[in-house]
């Protein structure tokens, strides 16, 4: 068994339904959730015309490789209506490995921990709700120093529509 921190996005449609309706398929089909951040409202990173994310945070305890768990979470995608189109374009829903163990690893489909983890505000905050002292396997600084120390000006703000726990 490994625990990986995902982190998950949507900016289409019903928001809020997407992670809820993600966190089941998670919960069904990957493993067990031990932990789930608040949900927070984001602006968009990269591709800056498009509606606000809902972003949330959770940790997921697996029997499944990072390759595996990385299939499960595009069919959950593509299940819940994500439409690959541009690059950090608008979906429905994403699903991101932003940790795994403290593997490090990085392939042609797979760059763990997350690439940006640390550049962006809307993974780190609702990490760092979680995981603050959570050590980044890489850069081996604690995800509260990371956001201490980024600076994204992106906006991240407590949702204040709630999850069911
Ligand atoms: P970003 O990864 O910058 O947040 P994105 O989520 O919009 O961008 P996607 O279109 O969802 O990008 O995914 C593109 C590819 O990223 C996937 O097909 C996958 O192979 C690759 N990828 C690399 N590292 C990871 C990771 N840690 N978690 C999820 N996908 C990853
Ligand atoms: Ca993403
Ligand atoms: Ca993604």
């Amino acid at each position: 068994m490994q625990e990986a921190y995902l982190l998950l996005g949507s900016n289409q449609g019903d928001r809020l339904q997407w992670l809820q309706q993600a966190i089941c398929m998670l919960a069904l089909l990957c493993g067990n959730l031990l932990q789930k951040s608040s949900v927070y409202e984001t602006a968009p990173w990269g591709l800056e015309a498009q509606p606000h994310f809902l972003n949330l945070a959770l940790l997921l305890e697996t029997d499944k490789s990072p390759e595996a768990l990385l299939e499960s979470l595009q069919d959950i995608e593509e299940m819940l209506g994500r439409r690959r189109a541009e690059l950090w374009g608008p979906r429905t829903l994403d699903i991101d490995i932003l940790t795994y163990g403290n593997e490090v690893m990085h392939t042609e489909k797979l760059t763990i921990p997350h690439l940006f983890l640390h550049k962006r505000r809307f993974a780190l905050a609702p990490l760092a709700e979680i995981a603050p002292n959570f050590v980044h396997p890489q850069l081996h600084k604690t995800i509260a120093t990371l956001l201490a120390e980024c600076s994204d000006p992106l906006s991240v703000c407590l949702y204040d529509g709630f999850l069911a726990r």
